[in-house]
């Protein structure tokens, strides 16, 4: 499924100001609300999808690496779990080495280039934290030259035309100026022989392991950054930063909203009629709920505590289960005659058959 444009979801133009996206915000989730729109699921898609492109565009930040990037910019809805919508399309480059590298046309100091990783975990992991390795291709210095692009690092010498300040003087008096040494492009030293490693760049491209520590609690879209382990930097300019951007792969079971997380039990009829112990799965492992007697299909149990633990780290979400009756097939016999002598006993008519179904519900509606 392809994404929509941001912009056009909030049915705003690209210049729009922070209070017309606020302002257009406002009131389409209005009208989209789930809580207006009960049961509707193209509405409540929609309201995600306007949470979503508030999210971004109201953020600066992301507003502008959005405008750059489009969706691939790394980022989705936080509090929002689009499982519907195909992020594997979007993010089927794992890796997303979004600035080249290029060496510096002059030789100043440079900044190495900001990295960005997706890296999938499940929901146990979110919710628990957890420690991975993770392999990012980079450039590094070039161990053989120590950085300095020279052979064996050592086949370097002075610049004769700056004699190593790395600018000269052109002009003189009041009209002369500084400029940076054309020879040397203002490194001061001359490269007599090419490292053969690196060609004289001083960086290597390889690929490094590098630990990331995932805080419990992390969700959908979350970025954890790892200062210094971008791109190392040009004539001993600071490495870059690698921005890892937290994927959680849909969960079999559980899915999450916010800190809580949503389950379904399917119960029998039995139980449900009668009232009983369910065991429920959690991210703890199995836990019990105590239905009442008389639990209708679609009632939802809170169990306090079992869902996500809050980023802040006070406290955790709850876990919302939502039962499901499930009515007996193949019934035997027996299990028939019991059914049967049941319906009798309530006062309800089985083997009624004058009146097909849709001739009751058109009785109801002309009563
Ligand atoms: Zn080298
Ligand atoms: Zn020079």
């Amino acid at each position: 499924m392809n994404k929509c444009d941001y912009y056009q979801v909030l049915g705003v133009s690209r210049q729009a100001s922070v209070e017309i996206i606020k302002k257009a915000y406002r009131e389409k989730a209005h009208q989209y609300h789930p809580d207006k729109n009960a049961g509707d699921r193209s509405a409540e898609e929609k309201f995600k999808e306007i949470a979503e492109a508030y999210e971004v565009l109201s953020d600066p930040h992301k507003r502008a690496e959005y405008d750059r990037f489009g969706h691939r910019s790394g980022f989705a809805g936080q509090g929002y779990q689009n499982y519907g919508t195909d992020f594997g399309d979007i993010f089927s480059d794992i890796f997303e080495d979004i600035f080249e590298w290029q060496r510096s046309s002059s030789g100043a100091t440079q900044r190495g280039s900001d990295l960005k990783y997706s890296l999938e975990i499940s929901l146990e992991e979110a919710a628990g934290g957890s420690q991975t390795k993770i392999k990012v291709p980079r450039q590094e210095v070039c161990s053989a030259c120590g950085g300095n692009g020279a052979r064996d690092g050592v086949h370097i010498s002075t610049c004769h035309a700056c004699g190593g300040r790395g600018s000269v003087r052109y002009g003189s008096g009041l009209l002369g100026v500084q400029a940076e040494c054309r020879t040397c492009r203002g490194t001061g030293t001359i490269i007599k022989e090419h490292c053969k490693s690196c060609k004289g760049k001083g960086s290597v491209r390889a690929e490094k392991l590098i630990m990331v520590k995932i805080p419990a609690g992390v969700s959908h879209g979350t970025r954890l950054k790892l200062s210094g382990e971008g791109d190392a930097g040009v004539n001993e300019g600071q490495s870059g930063d690698l921005l890892v951007i937290i994927k959680v792969r849909p969960h079999p079971i559980f899915k999450r909203e916010g800190d809580d997380v949503i389950c379904e039990a399917p119960v029998s009829f039995v139980k449900a009629a009668l009232g009983g112990e369910v065991k429920i799965p959690t991210l703890d492992g199995a836990s019990r709920i105590k239905l009442p007697p008389g639990t209708q299909s679609g009632r939802i149990f809170r169990m306090k505590g079992k869902g996500i633990p809050r980023l802040n780290g006070r406290g955790r979400g709850d876990q919302l289960v939502k039962v499901l009756l499930e009515v007996p097939t193949g019934l035997s016999g027996e299990q028939r005659k019991l059914l049967e002598e049941f319906a009798e006993l309530s006062g309800e008519q089985i083997s009624e058959t004058q009146k097909g179904v849709l001739e009751k519900i058109k009785d109801l509606f002309s009563t």
